[in-house]
This record gives structure tokens, sequence and C-alpha cells, in this order.
């Protein structure tokens, strides 16, 4: 009778305690000799886990058995756990070794066919999973605790350094995260523009590292991540201020304008590059005229070389009427209200639908989540054998994750849907004078809101392409009531 012989130990066990391999195979050598084998084979596996079955030494192993089934009539292991830590492994092991008539022998575990053997054998291989779990869990459930305690677990991003557990800032690469936040909260610069600048200190940035980097709250200090509730200040010595990331934030969100390839932003303009040449379509800059302070006056002009207009408008004159004419447009104050009370019904219709979807997802789950458990349950009645247990367990577990894919991804209800509405509708209703009133930042994101694409001004009045759906929407109540289409997919004003 022949036997191979499959030996394991990890860096770990080599480094605590010594156990050599050396010692495992003389185990298994005396063993076999015990049992008159001869030994065909020795397979050593030198600081490999038992996780996982891409093992080289395990991978030969396999290979051999497969090659010399007719001549090999045992594997000797000194305890089943050298070969595995894993309860599938396991099975699919014993398996594979039980297909090609091999048996499987422990030198210090219950080896016979009886009951008792294999349920020793699965005894100790769901013992040893068991405590590779725990292990695995042990390093996690430490990891949280120190993450909860605000200290990062893992690489710092580009412009810290760890200093024992905290963060604390590259005293080469902190300087330069800082600049790249301050420019561009300005709102002055596209992200684009900081790969030179990261290039500088030799930092090979593209545009997803610098959307990571403006995005990264642990550069204000602030740790935010799954295994905590909510975000938390970390032990960090932060490279810049939370205003300033919430700022970045904002633009960044699209709740801030973002004035680019444009580097002056001026109060006496709010209106600059943003109303239109008549004659060229081109946007107008804004400029002082040449004279004594006496006469010198602020215009709009069109600096298209090619274009023959020449045109040039006051600037005062213009920032004078263009509220004037926000007023025009504006729609009435009850056809405000009408689309504002319809706005809210089609809201409530929605949220039915939604819920009900959402209602039939959930219950689609458990449906799934029950069969999972009796299946489980007349596989340990072995009602249904091993195969059939887990082919059909793997569908089910598919089912199940396809249904919690598809609840992630429904988006949540808007609650404060209707103080949204009241809020960007006060809005609407007072346009004309918040961006009269408002500052400079306040004008330039209204007048984008209501009309995306500019407008023309020709000297007489203003004229547009496009305006924002909101005010065309609320201009179609003007037609006859039955003519009316109900309004879809509204989207709120962000606040400003
Ligand atoms: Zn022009």
């Amino acid at each position: 009778m022949n036997a191979i012989i499959y030996t394991r130990v990890s860096t770990r066990e080599q480094a605590q305690h010594g156990f050599s391999l050396n010692r495992q195979a003389e185990e298994c050598e005396r063993f076999a000799r015990n049992r008159n084998f001869d030994i065909a084979a020795i397979f050593v596996e030198e600081g490999a886990s038992a996780k996982t079955q891409k093992r080289p030494e395990l991978v030969k192993l396999k290979k051999y058995c497969l090659q010399n089934k007719k001549n090999i009539d045992a594997i000797i292991v000194w305890k089943i756990d050298r070969l595995t830590r894993n309860m599938d492994d396991f099975y699919l092991l014993s398996e594979f070794f039980k297909s090609l008539g091999i048996k499987l022998l422990s030198v210090t575990e219950i080896n016979d066919d009886t009951a008792i053997g294999k349920f020793s054998r699965t005894i100790s291989g769901a013992v040893s999973q068991f405590e590779n779990d725990q292990k695995s869990e042990r390093v996690t459930a430490g990891m949280k605790q120190a993450v909860s305690e605000g200290y990062w677990q893992w690489c710092p991003p580009k412009g810290y350094i760890k200093d024992d557990k905290n963060l604390i800032p590259h005293p080469k690469y902190a300087p330069i995260i800082k600049e790249v936040f301050e420019k561009f909260s300005t709102g002055l610069y596209k992200q684009t523009d900081f790969i030179k600048i990261f290039k500088k200190v030799g930092i090979n940035a593209n545009g997803n590292f610098i959307s990571r980097t403006l995005r990264n709250s642990l550069y204000c200090g602030i740790i935010r991540h799954e295994w905590l509730d909510y975000p938390i200040k970390g032990k960090i010595d932060p490279i810049i201020t939370e205003e300033l990331f919430d700022k970045v934030q904002a633009i960044l969100d699209g709740r801030k304008p973002q004035v680019t390839g444009y580097n002056r932003n001026n109060p006496d303009f709010p209106l600059r590059q943003f109303i239109t040449c008549p004659n060229c379509n081109q946007p107008l800059t804004g400029g002082w005229s040449k004279g004594n302070a006496k006469n010198k006056f602020p215009y709009y002009h069109c600096y298209n070389k090619d274009c023959s207009c020449k045109l040039r408008v006051r600037a005062d004159v213009v920032n004078k009427i263009f509220p004037e004419y926000l007023k025009t447009i504006k729609p009435e104050a009850h056809l405000l209200e009408l689309y504002k009370a319809v706005l809210k019904d089609v809201f409530r219709t929605n949220t039915k639908e939604h819920k009900s979807h959402m209602d039939c997802l959930n219950r689609r789950l458990s449906e799934a989540q029950e069969r999972k458990d009796k299946l489980l349950d007349m596989y340990m009645d072995e009602k249904v054998s091993e195969v059939d247990y887990r082919r059909k367990s793997e569908l089910l577990e598919n089912t199940i994750k396809d249904i919690q894919e598809e609840l992630f991804q429904t988006p949540p209800l808007e609650e404060d849907f209707n103080a949204y509405v009241d809020y960007a509708f006060s809005v609407i209703a007072n346009v004309d004078k918040m961006w009269d009133n408002g500052s400079l930042d306040l004008k330039q994101r209204l007048q984008r809101l209501i009309f995306p694409q500019g407008l023309t001004y020709d000297l007489e009045t203003f004229r547009t392409v496009g305006m924002a759906s909101i005010f065309t929407k609320i201009g179609a109540f003007k037609a006859p009531y039955n003519e009316m289409v109900l309004p879809r997919g509204f989207e709120p004003l962000p606040h400003p």
C-alpha cells in the first residue's frame, strides 16, 4: 500500500511556535510505517495559509493524485487543518480524494469511515474554520474600535504621514494639497488645472486622483467610513479647515458656480460672460471706459475680433433693467399656486408607487431567505443531497443578492419634498428682488439657473434661447385647462 504525505506551516506558526515541518513529516512517516504504508511522495507547504486552495504544493498534490490514483491508497496529514481550515474546501477535497479511491488519514484524529470518524473529521474541519473566522473577526473588531476612537487604520492619503497612530501633514505634499483646495474653492479653477501643480512635487495626478482628493474629508480631519454611523473628528492634524472643505464640496456638487477659464469676478459686472452679443452670440466681457474719473463708465462689450457689430452697452444700465426683465418673465402668483398644488399631488401619487415597489422587493427578499433556511433544514435532515443543496442554495443566494442590489439602488423618498417645493416657489416668486439684492455669487447662480444658455441683449430688450424648464412649464398653465399636461420629472431648485 502506498501513501503520500502533506505537511504545512504558516509563516506565523513558524515564527511563534517553531513548529517545524520536519516534526509533522516525522509523525506522518511513523504513522505510515505502523500501518504498513510505503511513502510514495511528500509535499511540503511552507508559509501558506489554509484559507485558500491555491497553495502550490496542494495543487501539485492534487495533480499527482490524478495521475497516480491507481497506485495511491492514502494521503496522510498530521491534522485535517493542515489541509484546509474551511468547511467548503474540506468537503470538496474529501469528495475529490474519495472519487479517486484515496483515503484521507489524519495522524491525530479518528480515521475510520464509520459515522463517528466522519463526524470527527467534519467537526475538526468546522472547528478550524471557526477559529479562522474568529481570528478575522477579532482583527476587524480591533480595527473598528480604533476607527471609532478616531485612528485612521489604512494607508494615509497623499499629504499625510502616520506618526505613531495619528495622521500628521507630510512636509512636502501637505502644502500642495492645501494650495489645491484653496485654489479650487475660488471657483476659478478646473480640476485639470491641478495636474501641473501636483507634477511640480512629483505627484502623478490624473482626474480620478484629483476628484478623490477634493472629496476626501480626511484633509479637514474628518473620518467618514461605512463602519461609522456618522462622520467623526479623527486623531488627525488637519491640512485644511472644515469651512474650506465644505466650500469645495459645494462647488463639486454644483451648488456654487464655477467660473472657469476666467480669472476675475467683479461685482460691477454680474452679467459678464452671461449676456451674449446679438450679432455673433459670443458672451460679452466687461471693462471700464478710458478717461478721467468723472466720466469713467462700466461697459459690457463684444470682444470677438471677427464680429462686425462692436457692441458696447453701459453695464450699470443693463444691470438695472435686468431685474425688470426678470419681473416680466415671472409667472403670475395664481399660476404658481396652481402649479405647486399639482406638483405635490403628482408627488403623492409617485410616492404610492414607490412604496408598493419597495414593499414588493422586501417581501420577495424575506421569501427567498425563508426558502434558504428551509433548504438548510432539509439538508440537515438528509432530505436533499449535498449536490442539490449546493446548487439550489447558490441560486437562492444569487436571487437574494439581486434583490438587495435593487433595494440599494432604489433612491430613498425625499421626505421633505413639500418644504423643497415651497422654498423653490418662494425663490421663483421673488426672483427679481433676490437678484437685485443678492451678492455677486447669488446673482450669477440665479441667472444661470433661469437661463442656462445665457441671454442676448440687443440694446432694446433681452432675448433668450432657453429658459429653465420650471418657468416654461408654469407658462404652459396659461393654456386652456383641458390642454394641460401633468408635469413630470420636476427637479427642485437647489438651495442657493
Ligand atoms: Zn459680437
